[in-house]
């Protein structure tokens, strides 16, 4: 588990800016919740929190540690996202093993991670199929264990349930909140559905065309919004 510090990034595609300088200060095992229209900068944000995109200017730090420089895989982090690739050769165990074995891992070693990992997501009876004989919520919970599988310092999740149909993706959501509550990795989870936003978010970050337009608890938002924007957002269904 680490805190992540966002300060005052900046991000420009050829010239133009789409992340004014934001500023998200993450704690120690919390869960962030960043909502916002599409084209605000949610995903370009996470993928500077990656190492996947480089940032223009600003710090991002994990812990005590600036990782502007650091490359993805020496980050100790573990990303899911929207389209869940899984590997469509591999079985569910290998898929979650792959990571590790990257990483050279002993594999006595990455069967170990690999079940500990099934046990938590209810995936053991699952290992030895292949992605096309499981349904769209079992690929998600592969996906999600290949990302707990290395127990890293911090979750980053890209929309992960929008592929899911409105039932699915309500068990998800209540899925996603338990392996939090029992692993309390902190977590930055992106989404453009404020009902995402408000029922799994220990902070909701707000933002708009590149900018934080308000950060809070989901009650403060709602109770208290600092402009028009925040209150359509918030307020408004679904
Ligand atoms: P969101 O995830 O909130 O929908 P994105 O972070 O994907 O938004 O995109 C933010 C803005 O940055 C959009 O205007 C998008 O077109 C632009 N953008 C994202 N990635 C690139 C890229 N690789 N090259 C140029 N523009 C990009
Ligand atoms: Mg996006």
């Amino acid at each position: 588990m680490a805190s992540v510090h966002i300060h005052d990034v900046r991000k420009s595609f050829g010239g133009f800016e789409v992340l004014h300088g934001v500023t998200v200060p993450i704690e120690d095992g919390e869960f962030v919740v960043l909502v916002g229209p599409s084209g605000c900068g949610k995903s370009t944000l996470l993928r500077m929190l990656a190492g996947l995109e480089k940032i223009s200017s600003g710090t991002i730090s994990i812990g005590d540690r600036v990782v502007n420089d650091v490359q993805p895989k020496e980050r100790d982090i573990a990303m899911v996202f929207q389209n869940y690739a899984l590997y469509p050769h591999m079985t569910v165990a290998k898929n979650m093993g792959f990571s590790l074995k990257l990483r050279d891992a002993p594999q006595d070693e990455i069967d170990k991670l690999v079940h500990r990992a099934a046990g938590i997501l209810a995936l053991t009876p699952l290992l030895d199929r292949y992605p096309r004989q499981l349904s769209g919520g079992q690929r998600q919970r592969v996906a999600m264990g290949r990302a707990i599988v290395r127990d890293p310092q911090v979750f980053l999740f890209d929309e992960p349930l929008s592929n899911l149909d409105a039932k699915l993706r309500v068990a998800m959501r209540t899925e996603i909140k338990e392996l939090h509550q029992r692993l309390k990795t902190t977590t930055v989870y992106v989404t453009h559905d404020q009902i995402e936003a408000m029922t799994m978010a220990d902070k909701i970050v707000v933002m708009h065309d590149g900018i934080v337009e308000q950060m809070g608890s989901p009650l403060e938002l709602y109770d208290h919004p600092d402009n028009r924007f925040v209150a359509g957002f918030i307020g408004s269904p679904a």
